[in-house]
């Protein structure tokens, strides 16, 4: 009996000794093909050789050094990496560890360099599990329920989730507006509103990609207002959506992107970037925390743009994007306990239906646990679990892609 805290649930019976690319291994030599990649960490595969090899050299040269007293060449070369990913203007990059501080980062940025108190987020939305990021989430009441009181001064408005409304792109797009213009008409006046704060891509809630419209209606608003946009990249940047941002589809710049996850290939690591201007309105020393910037996660974070550039792999994850896409919906057609396939690139999900409309959180759990006794690892999402995700990392080969499928085609098949 393993003295595990009861809070650090394991979905899968898995206990992984080794990764190497897509695949998983245990120490009895099994092997599983991780379509999960860690929930969209490992972009890059496991132990990719050349984030291994920077990752090992830095270990030996200087781990830690802490960046309110000293920098270090990786954070430096990092933070210009990264500005030339970003858009024009977005000139000045903060790093923390993990998803949640980040998501703290921008927020309490924002309020300090509006002087505003409130934050609007969406309806399905996850931020991460720290109280300011938890207040921010309702994709799922776990975060929120029975842990309150929850910060003050967040509001809630409809996002476009076309699937339920029923409706199509631009009627969702146009009533999820209406709705914000009347909470920012009631609730939370622009004066007092500090940033609108959106995944461009839902996560969590089950891989709902906000349309084009929306988005543009968002930065037209924030603009008239004087409020933040502030675009949460964290499951959907580095290529995941086949462009190197998920806002990209949309063609709207915001005033901060957050980011993690695929950032350094499993290292920890977060970063928050802004035009210079704003991010100087923050105190220094009033953000992020001792471990920031850590020497190895950005070694391997520096390599790991390297590996996205050199193998190409944000057109690569637009292109089997295109082809798991098409494969999933050929499954759509054969199976009536599949309802839609949804997302961009590789972060696609299937909603899995007892009849049209109504999720099957358990029939999505017998899947993935077919799957997992075949060798494939998928995770599930979505308010009721019924949302089987695909997330394989962006170095995953069609080969692998069709295995999976395959794989997931039998489960289908085979378990009532
Ligand atoms: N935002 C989004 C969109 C996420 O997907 C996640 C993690 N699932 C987070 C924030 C929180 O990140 P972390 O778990 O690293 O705190």
């Amino acid at each position: 009996m393993h003295h595990l805290s009861p809070l650090l649930v394991q979905s899968s019976g898995i206990c992984a000794e080794r990764g190497e690319g897509s695949w998983l291994f245990d120490a009895e030599g099994h092997r599983w093909l991780d379509f999960t990649s860690g929930i969209g960490v490992t972009a890059t595969g496991h132990c990719h050789p050349k984030v291994v090899a920077a990752a090992q050299e830095q270990v030996a040269r200087l781990v830690h050094a802490q960046y309110t007293t000293v920098t270090h060449p990786n954070m430096l070369r990092l933070s210009d990496r990264l500005s030339e990913h970003l858009p024009a203007g977005l000139d000045a990059v903060a790093f923390s560890n993990s998803g949640s501080e980040a998501v703290e980062t921008a927020i309490r940025l924002a309020r300090h360099a509006t002087g505003r108190p409130n934050l609007i987020a969406f309806q399905g939305g996850f931020h991460g599990r720290t109280l300011a990021a938890a207040s921010l989430t309702s994709s799922t009441t776990k975060v929120r329920s029975g842990w309150g009181p929850m910060m003050a001064g967040v509001f809630f408005a409809p996002f476009p989730h076309t699937y339920l409304y029923g409706w199509d792109e631009e009627a969702t797009s146009t009533f999820c507006l209406q709705q914000l213009d009347q909470l920012l008409m009631t609730q939370s006046p622009p004066g007092d509103t500090a940033a609108l704060i959106i995944e461009p891509v839902q996560g969590e809630f089950g891989y709902y990609p906000a349309p084009a419209s929306f988005l543009a209606g968002l930065r037209e608003r924030c603009d008239r207002h004087g409020i933040l946009l502030i675009a949460d990249e964290i499951q959907a940047g580095y290529g995941r959506t086949g462009r190197f941002w998920s806002h990209e589809h949309a063609r709207i710049q915001p005033d901060m992107v957050v980011t993690a996850k695929g950032l350094a290939s499993g290292y920890p690591l977060s970063a928050v970037a802004a035009a210079k201007g704003l991010m100087a309105q923050g105190r220094p020393g009033s953000q992020g925390g001792t471990y920031g910037a850590n020497a190895v996660s950005c070694a391997a974070a520096l390599a790991t743009l390297d590996v996205i550039e050199e193998e190409d792999l944000v057109n690569q994850a637009a292109e089997h994007g295109c082809y798991l896409r098409e494969r999933l919906e050929a499954l759509v057609q054969k199976h009536d306990d599949i309802d839609e396939v949804r997302g961009k690139g590789l972060m696609l999900g299937i909603e899995m239906v007892r009849a049209p409309g109504q999720p099957d959180g358990e029939r999505a759990q017998t899947l993935l646990s077919r799957c997992e006794q075949a060798g494939l690892l998928l995770l599930r999402c979505g308010t009721h679990g019924q949302v089987v995700r695909w997330l394989p990392p962006l170095t995953a080969s069609r080969q692998e892609i069709d295995l999976a499928v395959d794989t997931f085609e039998d489960a289908l098949e085979n378990s009532a």
